[in-house]
């Protein structure tokens, strides 16, 4: 594949409601968007990075530079015959996972177009509709917070994950479960607590959990490996693996039962699929998390869901949770039974809602070779 020409974008949509984790609140879904020209086509990625340095050390701004001055000059300057050979290509980059997961998606795009398969025919997808559930965030009070678990449960998403954090965990967990004792529920942490208050997250296990999600701080693979000793609740990492080698790593300390998998954190789908491929090999449950990502995001995240040991419902919702208008048209929408049907056709492009792309775009630039 040859690139000829590349488009960065930073857009900013309104979520339908603010959403509030361990470390931050958002009203406005920010991102960026890279678009792709080569081979008479066009490919499509999204860079879930935060406008400040909160989930991981990347921000929009960072991602910016990195692709701008980096990424994209090294990217026109070669032919790639697939995505995979680029990834090894920029091996030599540190980090900076978040900027070249955006641009290592519109290559997959745009090779899906011209092999004329679909992600999930080239991944090895092994179904033609994902499981999801839905995270709901931190709410001032319970009642803030009933009516959304009702309406998720109504809308038929298969699991409810909730934010948690010092204060609204125990108490929270305890009228849920009372209110729902059937209810498949999970949690997430996002890094809020620390190895001294493993007594208080033993009480968790009182609530039957699916699983706990990044108790511990964001690098650490040690503490939680100890944390692990002391929970019935099966750990889940998120924030610290960040490769498939932090994964062996991980796994091989005992530090997770089950493994999050976000492309943008580990730096691409060439990267998921191997952490995925490493935790089939070792019976270790996988499931895809979420960065609120827009359509553009959304699509191939739900073709990586499709492959065989992401046996668990992902954070991958309908568009309208979220968004009163998504980027995409048709958006993604949630079938009765909780499922969310993964792109059978290549190419973001052809659903794209170009009058609420227009209509979100902050800022625009084209780099050519
Ligand atoms: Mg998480």
């Amino acid at each position: 594949m040859r690139i000829e020409g590349v488009e960065l974008r930073y857009v900013c949509l309104p979520l339908r409601t603010a959403f509030e984790t361990s470390f931050a609140r958002e009203t406005d879904k920010e991102c960026l968007l890279v678009r792709l020209f080569g081979e008479g086509l066009q490919g499509w990625g999204e860079v879930v990075a935060m406008s400040a340095p909160l989930y991981n050390e990347e921000t929009l701004e960072t991602c910016w530079h990195i692709l701008r001055d980096v990424l994209i000059p090294f990217t026109l300057k070669s032919d790639w015959d697939r995505p995979e050979d680029w990834c090894r290509a920029v091996g030599h980059i540190r980090r900076n996972y978040m900027a070249r997961a955006g641009l290592e998606a519109a290559l997959w795009d745009l090779y899906s177009q011209c092999q004329n398969l679909s992600l999930a025919q080239l991944w090895g997808g092994t179904r033609q509709r994902v499981e999801v559930g839905i995270s709901l965030g931190i709410e001032n009070t319970l009642e803030d917070l009933f009516p959304q678990i009702e309406a998720g449960i109504n809308q038929g998403y298969r699991r409810i994950k909730l934010k948690i954090k010092p204060g609204w965990d125990v108490q929270v967990l305890q009228a849920v479960r009372k209110r729902w004792p059937e209810l498949v529920l999970q949690v997430d942490a996002n890094s809020a607590y620390r190895l001294e208050q493993a007594e208080h997250l033993a009480e968790l296990d009182q609530f039957d959990l699916l699983l706990i999600e990044q108790p511990l701080e964001h690098d650490d693979i040690v503490d939680h490996a100890s944390l692990a000793g002391r929970l019935k609740t099966p750990i889940c990492l998120d924030e610290s693996i960040d490769s498939v080698d932090q994964c062996r790593r991980a796994l091989d300390l005992g530090s997770a039962k089950i493994i999050n998998i976000k492309p943008g954190r580990v730096g691409g789908y060439t990267a998921s699929r191997a952490i995925h491929d490493h935790c089939l090999s070792r019976s270790i449950p996988c499931w895809v998390g979420g960065m609120l990502e827009t359509g553009i995001g959304r699509l191939p995240n739900l073709a990586l869901a499709s492959m065989p040991n992401f046996t668990l419902p992902g954070d991958i919702s309908a568009s309208k949770r979220y968004f009163r208008r998504d980027l995409i048209d048709p958006e993604v929408v949630l079938e009765d039974d909780g499922r969310v049907r993964v792109p059978e056709r290549p190419g973001v492009g052809q659903f794209l809602d170009w009058k609420a792309l227009d209509l979100y775009t902050r800022r625009s630039e084209k780099y050519t070779g």
